[in-house]
């Protein structure tokens, strides 16, 4: 590597001499000290993260030698980081997928694609791995097993998995079977919710928490729940519940099982920090708990209060968050077991986060500790607030979604095609040419080492005025066509100098994105990454073959909607986000596949049909022995069905087209041949996928 390079030990030292503002990423939280926290390997990495100041950013890494191997690709994609232990890299340079970890076989992405596809499964593909699935809850139950051992906790968790997270059928009727070595439940957070998780958890001892608003249709069937065996839990979240529950209890004469979920003042932070405090929109504040406990212990029924619920929002990016959390929830859960309530149960809610971009830091798309971190703080603290009181300690519940279930589903989709800034040497300019041609030929021609940022400046200016001068007719279009490709060349000799910097000027930050290629991809952002969309939440992204191959190229990837905002600009680095992703130049005749990672949490349901895109395929794949199979094929939306959404019927629709034809036809418009041929096209399009196909 050239001394310029930067990779992750050297980048972040050299960094640190340059640091002379308020990191982005802040390591403040990252190396919280405590045995609960992070392992001295793991904290040993979060260094690695912000590194910023008024200095600029630190520049893409120069990919300029001849050689690349597997080890650069997962350098420079971060898959350790973020996709251990489920995928890594073989060496045909090909992403594969290992979905029992470290204790099972692998994968190999690409050809499992190539296998689907021949099979008629088109991309875009979803596949989702069930035993990454399986995996997942088995390590979040190791994980506060451990914890419960190694602080003699006289108690059990019982995890449960909130439907709202990803709701299909395979996936919750397959988490439901993994779980039940661990009476793992499940949480509803609405009505149709709760219609899914009393038909489908049957799980002897598990729990089905009832969150979100209910009616009393809702309460009854909760409460009547109870009669099949299910231990079905009523967590109060707005005061006005409180006397629908107890009133349908003496209706029906059945003692409910009742939980209050709190208000808590710890909020969480990022994205999602708005679940928690005061104003939250859902929970129970201090005031209103007591006035609950009062309104229980007149009607009786103190003894119904069994479980305190709380949650503080999603990806909880910082230990010290689920720490005050805990502790603040503890106190509360006592002081009720002391008022006379029969406290059993505290629920902790979700928010255990994802490591988006493999940074184990406190960033929003990371976190700075891992599932055993989280389970020992919860179990120590639960612990002790009970052990000061002389009480017996609750069953710990958590409803952990995305730490679940995103790591299972990977999305594959195709390139369709890219467009490239022009680039390479430009014509020398002749003496009779255009003042401002010339103008931006002297400045191409003079740049150096030195000058580049100045260049850049003037090459800008240049151009802006190019273009005045076009608008006002002082330029013809061809002048306009050449100032823009000497533009453009200034550009790619400014952004080769750049990429050699170790530091690149803030005012330069914009030239690789300037100079990117666009990616075009066969997917909807909308329907696949709406969160990539409305929240900027990054997901790792990269190509799933020729990774033993120097990606030359830098692009930013745009979907097949007509809406600007139909696309992905943002990726995950080592520091903050970057806004080009390297990769590879198409080849002819030769397919490009991409993979989406970690989405398997909440994209799929908040998918829309904008532009008409409908579900993408899906299948479901477990391992074997002898490789893999393909427990179920779930095909995605085809046009009459997406058409059906907003109140089209194909009959009618082929129906207009016939008349129209028809009527082509009689006037002699088109010819008896070509109207079949559209016939047949419009016929056959209205049961394929929505998708272009590959
Ligand atoms: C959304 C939600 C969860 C899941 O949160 P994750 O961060 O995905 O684990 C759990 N409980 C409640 C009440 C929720 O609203």
């Amino acid at each position: 590597m050239g001394k310029h390079s930067m990779d992750v030990k050297t980048g972040s030292q050299e960094s640190l001499k340059h640091e002379t503002a308020t990191p982005i990423k802040s390591q403040s939280q990252a190396v919280e000290e405590s045995s609960r926290t992070l392992s001295p390997s793991s904290s040993a990495r979060t260094t690695d993260k912000g590194i910023d100041g008024n200095g600029g950013t630190p520049a893409i890494a120069p990919t300029t030698r001849s050689s690349w191997s597997i080890e650069d690709s997962e350098e420079l994609y971060r898959i350790n980081g973020w996709g251990e232990p489920y995928f890594s890299i073989n060496a045909a340079g090909h992403v594969t997928v290992s979905p029992q970890g470290d204790r099972g076989g692998s994968l190999d992405l690409f050809e499992l694609v190539n296998a689907l596809k021949s099979r008629n499964l088109n991309l875009p593909l979803l596949i989702r791995f069930s035993d990454i699935l399986e995996d997942r809850i088995e390590r979040l139950n190791a994980a506060f097993a451990k914890a419960i051992a190694r602080y003699n906790y006289e108690g059990v968790y019982r995890g449960v998995f909130p439907v709202k997270c990803n709701q299909q059928r395979h996936l919750v009727e397959a988490l439901v079977k993994f779980g039940k070595p661990y009476q793992f439940g499940l949480e509803a957070g609405s009505k149709p919710e709760l219609m899914i998780a009393l038909a489908t958890l049957q799980t002897p001892g598990a729990l089905l928490i009832c969150n979100g608003y209910k009616d009393r249709e809702y309460i009854e069937m909760a409460i009547l729940a109870q009669q099949l065996g299910k231990i079905a839990i009523i967590v109060l979240e707005q005061i006005e519940e409180v006397p629908l529950v107890i009133e349908a209890g003496q209706r029906l004469g059945i003692r409910p099982i009742v939980g209050v979920r709190a208000k808590l003042s710890s909020k969480g932070i990022g994205r999602w920090g708005t679940s928690a405090g005061d104003r939250a929109k859902f929970g129970l504040t201090i005031p209103e708990i007591l006035q609950t406990v009062d309104l229980l212990r007149e009607a009786g029924m103190l003894d119904c209060l069994q479980l305190l619920h709380y949650h503080i929002g999603s990806q909880i990016s910082a230990i010290s968050v689920v720490k005050d959390a805990i502790r603040e929830a503890s106190q509360i859960y006592v002081d009720l077991a002391e008022l006379g309530a029969g406290m059993r149960y505290l629920d902790v809610g979700g928010g255990l986060g994802v490591d988006y971009d493999g940074s184990r830091t406190n960033f929003y798309a990371s976190k700075n500790y891992n599932i055993q971190n989280y389970a020992n703080d919860i179990v120590a603290e639960v612990k002790e607030a009970c052990a000061e009181r002389k009480l017996p300690v609750p069953t710990l519940i958590s409803e952990s979604g995305r730490a679940i279930a995103s790591h299972q589903s990977v999305l594959v989709f195709n390139v369709l095609g890219t467009s490239d800034v022009p680039t390479g040497t430009p014509e020398p300019v002749k003496d009779d040419e255009h003042l401002i041609i010339r103008n931006l030929w002297e400045t191409y021609a003079s740049i150096t080492e030195d000058n580049y940022q100045e260049a850049y400046h003037d090459a800008t200016q240049f151009k802006e005025e190019a273009v005045s001068l076009f608008n006002f007719g002082y330029v013809s279009l061809p002048e306009r066509a050449r100032a823009e490709r000497l533009y453009w060349a200034c550009c790619e000799k400014i952004l080769t100098i750049v990429r050699q910097q170790e530091y690149v000027p803030d005012d330069l930050e914009d030239l690789e994105k300037i100079m990117a290629s666009i990616y075009y991809i066969n997917l909807s952002v909308f329907q696949s990454a709406p969160d990539s969309w409305a929240i900027d939440q990054l997901f790792p992204i990269m190509p799933i073959h020729r990774l033993d191959e120097e990606p030359t190229k830098r692009g930013t990837l745009a979907d097949l909607t007509c809406d600007s905002d139909g696309k992905i600009d943002q990726f995950i680095d080592l520091r903050d986000v970057k806004s080009v992703l390297e990769l590879h130049p198409l080849k002819p005749d030769e397919p490009y596949y991409l993979g989406m990672f970690l989405s398997g949490a909440y994209q799929e349901i908040m998918g829309n049909l904008h532009n008409l895109f409908g579900d993408t395929n899906a299948v479901h794949i477990t391992l074997t022995p002898k490789g893999y199979q393909i427990d179920h094929v779930v095909k995605g939306d085809t046009m009459t069905e997406v058409l059906g959404y907003v109140q089209y019927d194909s009959e009618d629709l082929v129906e207009s087209i016939r008349q129209q034809t028809e009527a082509a036809l009689q006037d002699k418009r088109i010819s008896l041949q070509d109207s079949q041929l559209l016939l047949q096209n419009y016929e056959r399009s209205l049961s394929r996928y929505t998708y272009l196909s590959s």
